[in-house]
């Protein structure tokens, strides 16, 4: 028998529930801090000394020392910075442990590292946190001890956002505005609020801490920057939720454990398609508190991967060959009471909200395609996205044969008279029960795909934030939304306005539809010539934040300021040199210093032998042959190190950050690519005992 886990009393132990602070204000003080939360709103410094002083006791009585504001910084992952309880002793040099609200509602990070775009000169260093009520206070315990994690938004001085939160947080208000507008046209007058609801799965892989260890492109990169294929790759999809090893088991069992006690909902653990790949997905909730608990998953998945001798890979791609790593944003909206907006129901066909959503939605992922392509673009998923794997670099709408024959139906003669039934599943054994299928098949190619109640936009990058794509996705509905009432509301005839409507936007907007192949190059072509953008690289896509278009979009609904969109792009590009600089400098750094001279020993002892085998008499040939080909590519490689070294100092010493960003892509990641071939080669050749690292065959079978 299983030892005895009490999952409904860990869960959320570490967190500052709605519950706690309901056992532990003042009634009137709680009333205020959910009002705030619903609707939001300023506490007063009052309640919030109060409310403090209830977080600070029962992070005490649990052990904490510390607390800090927990913040999103555009670096993709979070910052923390650890402040004591502990205050001045009295004239009797006691000391008491205390927490005040203006330390639980404001903080001030000098947050002068981190990237702001030219938003802040570093002399101009001040940057704010401020409290997000509405994504609940936790405990995070580690060596460090017990830590108050108090999730903020990140704002300058003047204002403007230095992270993911703030711009996400005002989406959602924009979404909640606009899509209350389209529920009271229909006649819902109760719902209050409208949000954006999220599931993210999240892929990563697990390796050997050991062998981790020895791969300084593991170390730098978080990918292998070297690494001849394994003789076994995924062609036998036998990994692919295959029985899960031992070791990983004892793993996801200790992470489930630590996030139900961080209050996040693990639900869902499988292998993926790559030898060593794994996922995890928790149960969706509100779009913030989802991108707050994503991170968490992805600080856990590290901690916990260290405390069994293992390391977690989130890259996007750490290995070549194999599957890499993404993250499906499930997402819908939903009402505060109860009704999700987008949830078809039995005969969607007459169900006017929800094609009215749909149409909204297919208006907004056509007109926007750029931005969307855009939010879910990092630097590792330039590997993925349009690398011949899943899912393609062109955004495109994936609704399945019902609602695609709705639509066309609606399109062709402005009524969906007919529904295309599931129908029975008949395994056709007497002893299995028979399904009513669903009405449309699942479509894995798909970036943007309609699964029932929510759209899967599986475009984002494993390492990535959440926040990016959510943002979008909330802006570039609000704006159809509100489009869409604009029109409504004046309407004499509501339900002669709603049905054009609907069939306008359906007609326009057509193109965006695509149920076929993602992966194949007739979509290719066939994108191309509906007019879809198909931008192959994140630095492509980086412009598309301030074209005319999306300053309008993010000004109007408050989101993003012209300056804010700016300067994020130029975190952007930077971001892309940075990283390929790292990338570049670590494969010169390996290939120099122990690649080469490992091959380099590896011929002196081929050389060797030659001779030795010669003065036995014998025919050396061989011996002779296998020198002669490792020299040729040895020197390959070398020629190739000097190619690089050569683009990394003309690419260092670029001024202009996006010239900067296309010369990494265009020239140094080529002279990368060209290293990369050689050094994979002569692997290939040199005695495995000879070989300076674990190889993949190592890192991906043997953990
Ligand atoms: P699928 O198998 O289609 O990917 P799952 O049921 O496994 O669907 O769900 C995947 C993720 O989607 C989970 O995180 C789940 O909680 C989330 N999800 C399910 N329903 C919704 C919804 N209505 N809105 C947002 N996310 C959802
Ligand atoms: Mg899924």
């Amino acid at each position: 028998m299983g030892e005895l886990l009490n999952v409904e009393e860990i869960f959320g132990e570490k967190v500052f529930t709605i519950t706690k602070m309901r056992e532990r204000l003042p009634k009137k003080v709680f009333q205020e801090v959910t009002k705030v939360m619903e609707q939001g709103g300023e506490l007063s410094m009052a309640t919030a000394d109060i409310v403090a002083k209830a977080m600070k006791d029962w992070a005490v009585e649990n052990g904490a020392t510390h607390y800090t504001h927990w913040f999103q910084p555009l670096t993709g992952i979070t910052a923390e910075k650890h402040d004591s309880f502990v205050t001045h002793p009295d004239k009797d040099g006691r000391m008491l442990m205390e927490f005040s609200g203006k330390e639980l509602i404001k903080g001030e990070p000098d947050a002068s590292s981190f990237p702001s775009g030219g938003l802040r000169a570093t002399f101009e260093a001040r940057g704010y946190t401020a409290w997000d009520i509405t994504s609940p206070a936790f405990l995070k315990e580690d060596a460090t001890g017990v830590i108050l994690c108090i999730p903020t938004a990140f704002c300058s001085y003047t204002g403007e956002a230095l992270d993911t939160k703030t711009p996400l947080m005002r989406s959602m208000e924009a979404l909640n505005e606009q899509a209350l507008r389209i529920v009271r046209l229909f006649g819902n007058t109760t719902a209050t609020k409208v949000s954006p609801s999220v599931g993210a799965e999240q892929e990563y892989f697990i390796v050997d801490r050991e062998k981790y260890l020895q791969r300084p492109d593991l170390i730098f990169a978080g990918r292998t920057l070297f690494g001849a294929p394994a003789p076994k790759g995924q062609e036998m999809d036998d990994h692919y939720f295959g029985t899960i090893r031992e070791r990983i088991g004892s793993y996801m069992k200790d992470l489930n454990i630590e996030l139900w006690k961080l209050g996040v909902t693990a639900k869902t653990q499988h292998n993926e398609a790559a030898p060593a790949q794994h996922e995890l997905a928790p149960i969706y909730e509100t779009a913030n508190i989802a991108v707050d608990h994503n991170q968490l998953v992805m600080e856990t998945m590290k901690k916990v991967a260290s405390r069994h001798g293992l390391h977690c890979l989130l890259h996007e791609k750490p290995f070549a060959g194999v599957n890499g790593s993404g993250k499906h944003n499930n997402w819908s909206i939903c009402t505060d009471n109860g009704v999700n907006l987008l949830e078809p129901g039995e005969t969607p066909n007459e169900n006017i909200q929800f094609l009215l959503v749909l149409a909204c939605i297919m208006k907004a992922v056509d007109t926007h395609a750029d931005l969307l392509r855009q939010s879910a673009s990092d630097v590792g998923n330039d590997h993925r996205l349009g690398a011949n794997e899943a899912p393609p670099a062109i955004i495109s709408i994936f609704l399945g044969d019902q609602l695609e024959d709705v639509v066309k139906q609606l399109v062709e003669t402005g009524a969906a008279a007919n529904l295309k039934e599931g129908g029975k599943l008949q395994t056709g054994v007497s002893t299995l029960p028979d399904f009513e299928k669903d009405a449309t098949d699942r479509n894995r190619t798909s970036p943007f795909a309609f699964t029932g109640n929510k759209f899967e936009f599986r475009m984002v990058g494993s390492s990535d934030s959440i926040g990016s794509a959510n943002t979008t996705l909330n802006a570039i509905v609000a704006e159809a939304f509100c489009e869409a009432a604009d029109i409504l509301e004046k309407a004499d005839d509501f339900d002669m306005a709603v049905h054009d409507l609907i069939k306008e936007y359906m007609t326009k907007h057509q193109r965006i539809i695509f149920n076929g192949d993602g992966y194949s190059d007739a979509w290719v072509a066939e994108a191309e010539r509906r007019g879809l953008p198909n931008m192959q690289s994140m630095v492509d896509a980086v412009c598309t934040l301030t074209t005319p278009k999306a300053i309008k979009l993010f000004e109007k609904f408050h989101i993003f300021t012209k300056t804010e969109l700016e300067s994020r792009e130029e975190v952007l590009y930077e971001t892309y040199a940075k990283t390929l600089n790292i990338e570049a400098l670590t494969m010169i750094d390996m290939a120099t210093k122990s690649i080469i001279p490992a091959v380099v020993r590896y011929t002196k002892s081929l050389a060797d032998t030659v001779i030795a085998v010669h003065e036995a008499g014998a025919d050396s040939e061989v011996q002779y042959e296998i020198l002669a080909e490792v020299s040729a590519e040895l020197k390959a490689a070398k020629t190739a190190l000097a190619k690089l070294k050569e683009e990394v100092s003309v690419a260092t010493s670029m001024e202009n950050g996006k010239d900067k960003a296309y010369y990494y892509k265009d020239h140094v990641k080529v002279a990368m690519e060209a290293l990369r071939a050689s050094v994979d080669a002569l692997e290939t050749m040199v005695d495995k005992k000879e070989w300076p690292m674990p190889t993949y065959a190592d890192l991906l079978f043997e953990v």
